[in-house]
């Protein structure tokens, strides 16, 4: 098992080539862009990120002092508005209150202790915290998604029922503990699965894992 998923690793790798994420030109922004793309496209996200940079609130003090409600409005083609800026403003207070708004400040913790201060934020579950931890933080945490799953899934490396933890584990278990790498193989299953592996027609015989 372990040796597939290095395998996988080296095929992807050598297919597509490095990926650059995440998509940011900071650790906050990574941090908004997480929870910004709950259950809805990148695409999106892109845009509630742009409104908020041309609001000319983009930092943490920003945001912070902004009212609830006008950070909704600008967040929303995010979807979900009124719930992610609660879940902006919850993420906020805890920054400041834990690390004054410092990044630096918050990397110098472990990542256990980070994980579990991120995922009893209301709005934050374990695809986002990990996402936060590795993209921001540069944490050597390995993150699930839909697309881990259905890759997975299809090359029989996990049953239907295997939880997050599970497929987590299978990965940092097999892996080498790595940011870098965790960062660079979660794109590239990214890739893999919008090119690819389609959800409802996947394109196996042009696919590198073929
Ligand atoms: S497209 Fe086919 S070969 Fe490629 S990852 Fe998906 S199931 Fe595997």
């Amino acid at each position: 098992m372990s040796r597939k998923i290095r395998a996988i690793y080296k095929k992807l790798f050598r297919a597509f080539g490095q990926q650059h994420w995440w998509p940011a030109k900071s650790g906050f922004e990574v941090i908004l862009g997480a929870i910004l793309t709950q259950n809805t496209s990148w695409r999106n996200v892109q845009r509630a990120l742009l409104q908020l940079k041309k609001s000319g609130n983009f930092s943490p003090a920003g945001l912070k002092a902004l009212p609830l409600k006008e950070l909704s409005q600008l967040i929303r083609p995010a979807g979900f508005y009124n719930f992610k800026a609660a879940y902006i403003k919850e993420f906020l207070k805890f920054f400041f209150k834990e690390y004054r708004g410092s990044l630096p400040k918050m990397r110098l913790k472990n990542k256990d202790l980070l994980r579990a201060q991120l995922l009893s934020l209301k709005g934050i579950g374990p695809e986002t915290a990990d996402s936060i931890l590795l993209y921001a933080l540069d944490k050597p945490v390995f993150v699930v998604d839909a697309y881990t799953r259905r890759i997975l899934s299809r090359h029989h490396l996990i049953k239907p029922q295997d939880s997050y933890t599970d497929i987590q584990g299978l990965f940092e278990r097999s892996l080498e503990q790595d940011s870098k790498m965790f960062n660079e193989y979660h794109a590239l299953l990214v890739k893999l699965a919008k090119d690819y592996c389609l959800k409802n027609k996947p394109k196996c015989q042009l696919c590198p894992l073929k």
